[in-house]
């Protein structure tokens, strides 16, 4: 089964030799293959759900974070206030 890869200098999706799956540093799943047409290195973001989970559960402590930091701002803008 040829996979169909966006190929820069042919400017138009080319069926794919040598497909294959590899990860990129920041941890991205990628698809690299070699053009058919003009034998160019090419590749192709795979998305998978399992990366939004961990999107939604990094926002959550972003969230947390941010609320322990106005609760330490109001105790000491208060103390002020006081004297
Ligand atoms: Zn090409």
């Amino acid at each position: 089964m040829a996979e169909q890869i966006y190929c820069i200098k042919c400017k138009t999706k080319t069926d794919t030799e040598n497909p294959k799956k590899v990860t990129s540093a920041k941890g991205a799943n990628m698809l690299q293959g070699q053009c058919k047409v003009c034998n160019c290195k090419k590749s192709k973001l795979i998305k998978r759900e399992e990366k939004e989970e961990v999107k939604e559960e990094a926002k959550e402590e972003v969230k947390k974070e941010k609320k322990k930091g106005r609760k330490k701002e109001k105790i000491i803008s208060s103390s002020d206030n006081n004297e």
